[in-house]
C-alpha cells in the first residue's frame, strides 16, 4: 500500500498517519519524492490501512501495490537509483565497465588483467576468489589469498573491485576487502545469503537465477533491500534454454522490461551468457545500446591457459578494440563511458 500525501501536507499531517498505521501493528516508510512525501506500507494485507487513513488530513490517496516486490518496484520510487561503488557510479549518465579474469589465478595472472583493463577504459575489477564450480574437481578459488590479491590490484590500478560471495558465513570477510559483493546465478535464491548481504551497507551486482522469471529475480533483490541495503545492480548473465549452441540464451529484453518495472540499476554480463568469445562484443554493444548501465566482461591475459572459462574470456587486445566499439556506441545513445580516477600507473 502506498499512501501519498498532498504537497501542502504538513509534518504534523504526516506523523498523524505514520501513527495510524503504526497503530494496526505495521511499521511505515517514508518516502520522500521531488514535491510530496509517499507513505509505503509493507505487508500482504494491509487493506485495512486503506480505511484508516484515508480521509485524514493531508491524505491524497491511498493505493495498493499489486506487484509482490515493492522497495525494489517504480510504484515505490519512481526515479532511478544510482549506485556508487567506491566512487563509480552505476545507474546514471555514465556507462561502467567491469572487466577482469573469471577466477584470480596468481598475482601475475590479476595484475596482467588489471593493469590491461584498465589502460583501455575499464573503470572496475572483476575476479572471483571463491568460485562456485559445477563440479566439485575443478580450480574453486585461491579464497583469501584471492581476495589479497583483488586487494593489491585495486591499490595499483585504482579500479574498486567486484568480486563473488558463496556463503553467508563469508559475506564480512569478502566486505572487508572487496568494494562490491557478487551474488552468482547459482545463490540467486539463496535466500539467507541474500538477507546477509542486504545486511551490509557494500553495494552488491545480483545475478539473474539461471532459471529465473523475472519476478523471482525481482524478489532476491527484495530480499536484500528489505535488510536495508539499497545499493542493489541487477545483472542479466543468459538464461538456460533448449539450445546449446551457446552456453546460456541472453535475454537482452530483460534491460527496457526490468529498468520499466524496477529503479535500480541493469548490468549485462555477455561472457556467461555466450560462452564463446566471438559473440562477447557483439551482445556487450547490444547491452549498451539496449540501455543498460553497466557490463560484466571477462579478459584474461592468456584465456587459452585459464582455470576457468577460457573460451569466453576476451585477450586484452580484443577488450580494448571492444572499449574503442562502445566509445563510438555511446554517444548515439546519450550515455558517456565512465572514465576511471586518476592513479599513477608509472
Ligand atoms: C562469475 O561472474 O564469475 C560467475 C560465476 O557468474 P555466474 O554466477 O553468472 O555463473
Ligand atoms: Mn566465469
Amino acid at each position: 500500500m502506498l499512501i501519498l500525501m498532498h504537497a501542502h501536507a504538513s509534518r504534523a499531517d504526516i506523523d498523524n498517519v505514520l501513527r495510524h498505521v503504526r497503530d494496526r501493528g505495521y511499521e511505515p516508510i517514508e518516502l520522500p519524492g521531488t514535491d510530496r512525501i509517499a507513505i509505503g506500507v509493507l505487508g500482504t494485507h494491509p487493506a485495512s490501512i486503506r480505511d484508516a487513513v484515508e480521509g485524514l488530513p493531508g491524505v491524497m490517496d491511498a493505493i495498493p501495490v499489486n506487484k509482490p516486490y515493492k522497495l525494489v518496484g517504480r510504484e515505490w520510487h519512481p526515479d532511478h537509483t544510482v549506485v556508487e561503488v567506491s566512487g563509480v557510479r552505476i545507474g546514471g549518465s555514465e556507462f561502467v565497465v567491469a572487466a577482469g579474469p573469471c577466477a584470480v589465478e596468481s598475482q601475475e595472472q590479476l595484475l596482467g588483467a588489471a593493469r590491461g583493463v584498465r589502460a583501455a577504459g575499464a573503470t572496475m575489477l572483476r575476479g572471483g576468489a571463491f568460485k562456485p564450480r559445477t563440479s566439485p574437481y575443478s580450480f574453486r578459488g585461491l579464497g583469501i589469498a584471492g581476495l589479497e590479491l583483488l586487494a593489491k590490484a585495486r591499490a595499483e590500478t585504482g579500479l574498486p573491485v567486484v568480486t563473488e560471495v558463496l556463503t553467508p558465513g563469508d559475506v564480512e570477510l569478502v566486505a572487508d576487502w572487496a568494494d562490491m559483493l557478487q551474488v552468482g546465478t547459482r545463490n540467486a535464491q539463496n535466500f539467507s545469503l541474500l538477507e546477509a548481504v542486504g545486511q551490509l551497507r557494500r553495494p552488491v551486482l545480483l545475478k539473474r537465477g539461471l532459471s529465473n522469471t523475472v519476478e523471482e529475480w525481482l524478489l532476491s533483490a527484495e530480499y536484500v533491500v528489505s535488510q536495508g541495503n539499497h545499493d542493489v545492480v541487477l545483472c542479466e548473465r543468459g538464461i538456460r534454454s533448449f539450445d546449446t549452441a551457446t552456453r546460456n540464451t541472453l535475454d537482452l529484453s530483460v534491460v527496457p522490461l526490468v529498468k520499466s518495472l524496477s529503479h535500480l540499476p541493469v548490468a549485462i554480463d555477455p561472457s556467461h551468457a555466450t560462452g564463446h568469445r566471438q559473440l562477447v562484443p557483439a551482445m556487450a554493444r547490444a547491452a549498451l545500446a539496449a540501455g543498460a548501465d553497466a557490463l560484466l566482461i571477462e579478459v584474461h591475459p592468456d584465456p587459452d591457459e585459464a582455470l576457468s572459462d577460457g573460451p569466453q574470456s576476451l585477450t586484452l587486445d580484443q577488450f580494448s578494440e571492444l572499449m574503442d566499439e562502445l566509445r563510438a556506441v555511446a554517444p548515439a545513445v546519450r550515455r558517456t563511458m565512465a572514465a576511471a580516477g586518476a592513479v599513477d600507473l608509472s
